[in-house]
């Protein structure tokens, strides 16, 4: 039997005729067939498959579906398709030149120009010494650089995250995650600390003004670095912005204090920009919302390549680089450095700085605001809303101080049918209940903009309706 196999196996190394045919030819059934039997969902179940659109072509800050069905991205999916998807002709070009002169080198085998040009045009775009670079794929990926780097730097192991955040899917980075998506891997990775961010949405710290509670907020996370003891701790990590957790701006003064508590305990402070870094928040990074601060370390993903291509970068001040001149990081994969993801993402890049998006975004911004205000106004669904840039959340209004993590009937019900009038209404987008995220294309026009808002309006009369 175990020849048979082998043999079996061999015969199927050969094309059956439905991969003859040209791409774009299979019918939705065709596709659907073999989506059923082979595709695997990753966070949601598999049977959710079959609520997923097939998307055949995207234009603008439109995607279309097999039935040509037209959807505006009102999230850039999943906060990373920043320029929409007409690809600007220099990133096509220079990423079809660089296929074609030189598709893959090892990092380790060999250096290219792009490579070197890359790390100098984002070095240059970051304040401060940010000077040393790595590029993985992913901003998992890039999230496990940072981890080891401040390890092997430091000399120390453990790690502080906020609650609420989102770092990635692979272990470490899944483990310093905040929310629930850490408890798949069992949550028992050693070396990861969780703390409280500011302004939690669902009680308060004591005090009776935003400057005491933010040195509340001080006290208490010193306090812990105390009782975990100071030397064993490599490195507190967060997101600038918190998405997941609903567009959680820390409070003034907040993020300052961290930099001092860092300074005065040697632990490396790192800001995870995967989702914000490059223009979402109207500032090139996230953390240049916070005068003054500059990390240690930095990790971006999805606007270095505006998803385009899978790259991610972690950036580390000049006296971490030089620490590693005679000791490897000792993270390391073999896409990094890949040249076909980093032409893209340098033509990306100058698109973006040539083009003047973040100008735009700026411009943007208080028209955004104006919607997300009118909209929390007209829809008693909607509790309150938060924004900086072109990244929005409306909290929906929980009926009795619900907690959205038990997900009630009535409530999960209610969210079900906003989902389908969203997708009725033409928008495609990701929904975490009860966060209403809103962060379109930065490339987006007004009008296009207004149009979204219109679309969501339409759509939160379902919400209204379930949450009433
Ligand atoms: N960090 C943040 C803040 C993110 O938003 C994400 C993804 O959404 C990640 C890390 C993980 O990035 P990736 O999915 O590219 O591995």
């Amino acid at each position: 039997p175990a020849l048979t196999k082998v043999l079996d196996n061999r015969s199927a190394f050969k094309l059956d005729p439905k991969h003859e045919q040209p791409m774009g030819t299979w019918t939705s059934e065709e596709i659907r067939d073999a989506v059923d039997e082979h595709v695997m969902l990753t966070w949601a179940p598999g049977k959710a498959r079959h609520n997923v659109p097939i998307i055949t072509h995207g234009e603008g800050v439109y995607v279309f579906d097999d039935k040509g069905k037209k959807y505006l991205d009102w999230t850039s999916q999943a906060v990373c398709s920043n320029i929409g998807y007409t690809v600007p002709d220099n990133v096509v070009e220079g990423t079809v030149r660089q296929m074609k002169e030189l598709p893959f080198i090892y990092g380790g085998l060999g250096i290219t120009e792009v490579r070197a040009r890359l790390a100098s045009l984002v070095s240059d775009i970051l304040p401060g010494d940010l000077t040393g670079m790595v590029f993985p794929s992913s901003g998992s990926e890039a999230n496990e650089a940072a981890i080891m780097c401040a390890r092997r730097y430091t000399g120390k192991f453990k790690v502080i995250n906020w609650y609420r955040s989102y770092h990635g899917g692979t272990t470490n980075s899944q483990q310093a995650t905040g929310d629930f998506r850490r408890w798949f891997g069992g949550d028992n990775v050693p070396g990861f600390v969780k703390a409280f961010a500011p302004y939690p949405l669902f009680w308060d710290y004591a005090g009776d003004n935003e400057a005491e509670r933010t040195q509340m907020a001080l006290n208490m996370l010193e306090e812990q670095i105390l009782n975990e003891g100071p030397d064993t701790i490599a490195l507190i990590q967060f997101e600038s912005v918190i998405r997941g957790g609903g567009v959680i701006m820390p409070p003034p003064g907040y993020m300052q204090g961290v930099r001092a508590i860092c300074d005065k305990y040697d632990i490396l402070m790192h800001c995870d920009e995967v989702m914000v870094g490059f223009g979402r928040t109207g500032k090139l990074f996230g953390f240049q919302n916070y005068e003054g601060v500059i990390p240690d370390i930095v990790t971006a993903a999805k606007g270095i390549t505006s998803a385009i291509l899978p790259l991610s970068m972690m950036a580390c001040r000049k006296h971490i680089m030089d620490g590693f001149e005679d000791k490897p990081l000792g993270w390391g994969s073999t896409y990094q450095a890949h040249p076909v993801a980093m032409a893209c993402a340098y033509e990306n890049l100058k698109y973006m700085i040539k083009e003047d998006i973040l100008g735009h975004v700026q411009e943007l911004e208080p028209v955004f605001e104006d919607c997300m205000r009118t909209l929390t106004e007209s829809h008693p669904s909607i509790k309150q809303y938060r924004h900086v840039g072109m990244f929005g959340c409306f909290d929906a209004h929980l009926p009795n101080g619900e907690n959205p993590q038990l997900q009630h009937t009535a409530v999960h019900e209610a969210f079900v049918k906003y989902r389908m009038a969203y997708t009725e209404n033409g928008l495609i987008g990701l929904l975490r209940a009860p966060h209403l995220h809103v962060a379109p294309p930065l490339t987006i026009t007004k009008d296009e903009l207004l149009d979204g808002f219109d679309r969501q309006d339409r759509a939160l009369y379902a919400l209204d309706e379930g949450l009433g």
